[in-house]
């Protein structure tokens, strides 16, 4: 899972890529409003932390001008404290949720997961595929109920495919999904994670489909 952050307080910015990070997403940031709306356009993102009060140009703004262009990507927009006018004009451009400053970055973590369960379907924080579950709030994954350590880029394409469980994901997708925006993307590598994912939870979890990418059966299909 992918996640853009625009925010031009370096400090708090820095600390949220790192957070996210450490929870298993793949994470790019732009400072300010302009590079934000650019980024947003451009790249492929899961949700959008959105801060309002950005230079260039402002958050209402930015969201705005994503929506009309018919962008339907999960957005939580970071308000200035006890501003309910912000809140209500967030909502009010398309955001799907917002958080006012201070905030616990528990709460962002949580409200980001639920943001991106919800746009992939998945109602239960606990995705589940065959033997494999994957607790999206612990970041564990087990097989029959024992735990399997995985690596973050195996994790980051496991929870893709499971959080699209019975689709066809295709090999750019994947990319588009687990690395950010530096990362020195090679589309080879992505069959690695697959071999290895199958080593770890046996040669069935994930289906090759010849041709178009990769899929996780849903056994309920
Ligand atoms: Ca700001």
């Amino acid at each position: 899972m992918r996640v853009l952050i625009v925010e031009d307080e370096p400090n708090l910015g820095r600390q949220l890529r790192a957070t996210l990070e450490g929870a298993g997403y793949a994470v790019d940031l732009a400072t300010d409003g302009e590079d934000g709306h650019y980024l947003g356009s451009t790249e492929t993102y899961d949700a959008i932390i959105l801060d309002l009060g950005l230079p260039e140009i402002d958050g209402l703004t930015v969201l705005d001008r994503w929506r009309k262009d018919g962008m339907a990507v999960p957005v939580l927009v970071l308000t200035a404290r006890d501003s309910w006018s912000d809140k209500v004009a967030g909502l009010d451009a398309g955001a799907d949720d917002y958080l006012a400053k201070p905030f616990q970055t528990e709460e962002l973590i949580a409200r980001l997961r639920a943001l991106i369960r919800r746009a992939s379907g998945n109602s239960s924080s606990e995705l589940i595929a065959g033997d494999v579950r994957l607790d999206t709030r612990s970041g564990k994954v087990t097989l029959n109920g024992e735990p399997v350590k995985l690596t973050a880029q195996e994790y980051k394409l496991l929870s893709y495919l499971m959080h699209h469980k019975g689709k066809v994901v295709s090999r750019t997708e994947l990319i588009e999904h687990i690395y950010d925006q530096d990362f020195d993307r090679d589309s080879n590598t992505i069959e690695v994670f697959v071999t290895r994912i199958r080593k770890k939870l046996g040669p069935d979890v994930i289906t090759t489909i010849r041709g178009l990418g990769y899929s996780l059966e849903d056994p309920a299909a």
